[in-house]
């Protein structure tokens, strides 16, 4: 490691990856440093990702493709199945990744495109000149060193400290992190081309727990409940527990993770001078399904495009970055990510009951694409009083 670089990336998941592979492609000299031993794990995800979304950054490969999906269905509280033809959920639904292949995979990328790669390696404060973030100090097997950088990037996941102590508040109020927790279940009866999706205050109140296929009898088992909603025995690990023993009693579990998801709204500034903060660290991530991986990537692209201009313009301050900020708030993925936001709020207060109805309305309609925004315009169409309930996120899709 050398102790001035272009860019410095902390965090090596799929964000700060596609930032350093960007960041030299456009000629820049780059760090990619990780704290873990080893990219990619352990892994705390459940895996899932649109095809059309994995496509726009790199070309799938079965080394890294667990299982490809063709369907989707969705669980109501009573039961109701609701199937999404493999037509309409096939280019939406995507694919189950093998993260501890995938992500290594995009550092590697990274790697061969020409960035300086560092496993074990932490960022364990900024270095700041008049409150601006000048590098990072670098702590790798007990030694400590200075790395200048003209513009660091955040990407360092949820659990985010780095913006913190460059000054950013990057608080998230206890309701809006989802406390998550996932099995790798082997030897279960699924379909294994499909997700599933079950909702329901008993089941997972105000978060959703997921079937996602790994294989043929192997699949990511998880619940993401409210972090408000966690307590002595109904921890989200207890109510997937319950499912599991009802569900899947002979199932074998082969992996445990638990970890947080931000269902927040992202954070209100993502620069600061000398410093772009993405992916997870920057709360970019869908508010609806907790999906961040190809979030990720895009504002992991986006950050290394906008400190390029800006290193070339000899400009880092906060308000040369902003360009970034406006970017990707005002990109298709920064006004999906409100509208989620909205549809998550309405849908979090809803009683079983409500939920119910919503769901049994839906599986009448004959959708022609599976979006969420198209799902949303067929509720209303079908339900047009939902309309007034939704208020704000009415007015936004409209
Ligand atoms: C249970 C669960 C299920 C999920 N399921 C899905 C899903 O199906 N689909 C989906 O799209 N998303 C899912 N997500 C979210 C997804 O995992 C994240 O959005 C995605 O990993 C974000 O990528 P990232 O690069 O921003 O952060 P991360 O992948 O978290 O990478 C950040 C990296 O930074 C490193 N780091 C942190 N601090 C430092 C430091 N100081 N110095 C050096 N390195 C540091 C960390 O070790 C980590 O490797 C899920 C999350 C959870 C918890």
């Amino acid at each position: 490691m050398k102790n001035k670089y272009d860019v410095l990336v902390i965090g090596g998941g799929p964000s700060g990856a596609i930032a350093a592979k960007t960041a030299v492609e456009k000629g820049l000299t780059a760090c990619l440093v990780e704290k873990r031993p080893a990219i990619g794990a352990p892994v705390r995800c459940a895996e899932g990702i649109g095809k059309e979304a994995l496509h726009e950054f790199i070309d799938p490969d079965p080394c890294w493709i667990s299982a490809e999906m063709t369907g989707a269905s969705i669980v109501a509280p009573d039961g109701f199945l609701m199937q999404l033809a493999s037509e309409l959920a096939g280019s939406k639904v995507g694919y189950i990744l093998d993260r501890k292949i995938f992500d290594r995979e995009l550092v590697w990328k990274a790697a061969e495109a020409g960035a300086d790669i560092a496993v074990k390696t932490r960022a364990s404060a900024p270095i700041l000149e008049n409150g601006c973030v000048k590098g990072a100090k670098i702590e790798s097997c007990g030694a400590v060193m200075n790395v200048a950088a003209d513009v660091v990037i955040a990407a360092d996941g949820v659990e985010s400290k780095f913006s913190r102590w460059c000054g950013v508040d990057t608080t998230v109020p206890v309701r809006e992190i989802m406390s998550s927790v996932q099995y790798v279940l082997a030897d279960i009866d699924i379909d294994p081309h499909s997700t599933v999706f079950y909702l329901g205050n008993e089941i997972a109140p105000e978060g959703y727990l997921w079937i996602f296929p790994k294989g043929e009898r192997s699949a990511n088992v998880g619940i993401g409940i409210s972090g408000k909603k966690s307590g002595q025995g109904h921890r989200a690990k207890d109510y997937l527990d319950r499912f599991v023993k009802k569900t899947f009693p002979r199932g074998k579990s082969i992996e445990y993770i638990a970890g947080g998801v931000s269902v927040c709204r992202p954070l209100p500034c993502t620069v600061a001078d000398g410093l772009i903060i993405t992916g997870d660290a920057a709360r970019v991530v869908d508010p609806l399904t907790g999906g961040g991986i190809y979030n990720g990537m895009y504002t992991g692209r986006l950050a290394a495009e906008v400190a390029a201009g800006c290193i070339e313009k000899g400009d880092v301050s906060k308000n040369a970055l902003m360009l970034y900020d406006k970017t990707w708030r005002e990109s298709k993925m920064g006004k999906g990510i409100e509208r989620n936001y909205h549809i998550k709020e309405y849908l979090i207060k809803q009683p079983d009951t409500k939920l119910n109805e919503i769901i049994h309305s839906v599986s009448k309609i004959n959708l022609t694409e599976f979006t969420t925004l198209s799902l949303i315009k067929e509720i209303i169409r079908v339900n047009p009083k939902l309309m007034l309930e939704l208020g704000v996120l009415a007015a936004s899709i409209h």
